[in-house]
């Protein structure tokens, strides 16, 4: 078997334990005669696994009871229409105001716009100077007390974490000091879910696209507080409606049953190593290892602002970008594979997901310091 580094932005490496234990349940699992793809989804094998998939991850993130978990498909890009589906029209609202971070929270509000008033509350789409320093267009983000919020806004979004761009609101803001108390805050974490620990109670609803850090594509988590169901447009699709979706216990029709199987072996291999907490000790200790390296480096840079560089995805380029092919070429044939950027900003990306250890990481500063006394 032949397993490099991958360091894929998304779909993205899992733990090969995952892996191996779904190969081995493959044809028959636990010894029911059917594969997990075969079973009914209201069987009683496939019940245990999705009763299961939602209690792990309910412990994973400490829950709380008044917030449902939802297992929905259609992608995070899905809810960028479903959160204002059924969200917007609460107490007649019909607005909503976002917060620009880059590419993914430029998609959510674009998306939006078709369902109501839709205001921006800040943006990070401008150059700005911090401490004598430049940085470019979704390299920073606003300051959250200037945030400019509507009090009756039917709610604030957020990007928690840029997968493109590279920049993570690790911190929720507080809605009650930024004069809007009863508007629900509402975050995608399709890039950082799992990698550290979520404050449900500054937060209205959570959402995230499996296939970075918790399983494979084809399912998308999502929490959402249960005062907020109820309020869907009478135009929203009855699948995307939260309401049918709780009452079905996500099975109003028939789920992602293999993406969820999956993505539920993800949860009890993080059970068993640590949950959450281990994989923030553990973020924290890769990014800092790669984003001290490239620091020190006069081949490489990161051009995010140090208060925001995300752990998860690391955007880096080679000042010399004529440097950019060979760079690729070496580190594949190196073992590290997908290092190439996003095609929006250029560069390299380094994604350095829960599956990626801190090994996977240190084979990839080596290679860099490798790189660096060669063509330095
Ligand atoms: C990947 C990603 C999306 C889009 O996810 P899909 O599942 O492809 O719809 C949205 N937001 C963020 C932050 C992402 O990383």
């Amino acid at each position: 078997m032949n397993r490099p580094w991958n360091f894929a932005a998304g779909p993205s490496t899992m733990p090969l334990e995952v892996l191996q234990q779904a190969a081995a349940d493959l044809c028959d699992w636990q010894g029911s005669g059917m594969s997990v793809m075969e079973m009914s989804h209201r069987g009683k094998h496939y019940s245990r696994i999705r009763d299961e998939a939602e209690a792990d991850l309910r412990a994973l993130l400490a829950v709380p009871d008044d917030f449902e978990v939802l297992f929905m498909q259609g992608g995070a890009s899905a809810q960028n229409a479903v959160i204002p589906l059924n969200l917007i029209g609460r107490a007649g609202r019909g607005r909503a105001d976002y917060v620009l971070s880059g590419h993914w929270a430029r998609k959510s509000w674009n998306e939006a716009q078709r369902y109501g008033d839709i205001a921006v509350a800040a943006t990070a789409e401008s150059e700005a100077d911090f401490d004598g320093r430049r940085y470019g267009a979704w390299c920073w983000l606003p300051a959250q007390d200037q945030w400019r919020v509507r009090p009756d806004a039917a709610y604030l979004h957020l990007c928690a974490n840029e997968t493109i761009g590279g920049v993570e609101q690790a911190v929720m803001p507080d809605m009650a000091s930024l004069g809007a108390p009863d508007v629900p805050l509402v975050a995608d974490m399709s890039s950082n879910i799992l990698s550290r620990s979520i404050d449900f109670s500054k937060l209205g609803l959570v959402y995230a696209g499996a296939q970075k850090n918790a399983g494979p594509a084809g399912v998308t988590l999502v929490f959402v507080r249960k005062d907020l169901l109820g309020h869907a447009l009478p135009h929203c699709p009855s699948v995307f409606d939260y309401t049918n979706v709780a009452g079905a216990q996500s099975m109003f029709n028939t789920p992602p049953t293999y993406a969820i199987y999956m993505a539920g072996l993800v949860f009890k291999w993080l059970l068993r190593n640590g949950g959450v907490a281990a994989m923030d000790v553990a973020s924290t200790r890769k990014a800092a290892a790669l984003y001290g390296y490239l620091d020190g480096s006069s081949l490489y840079e990161s051009r995010i602002h140090p208060a925001v560089r995300s752990r998860m995805n690391v955007p880096f380029f080679l000042r010399d970008e004529s440097l950019n092919a060979t760079f690729l070429a070496q580190s594949e044939a190196a073992g590290l594979l997908a290092l190439k950027g996003h095609k929006a900003v250029g560069g390299m990306r380094a994604s350095l997901y829960n599956a990626m250890p801190f090994e996977g990481v240190q084979v990839l500063i080596d290679f860099l310091r490798d790189f660096e006394a060669r063509h330095g």
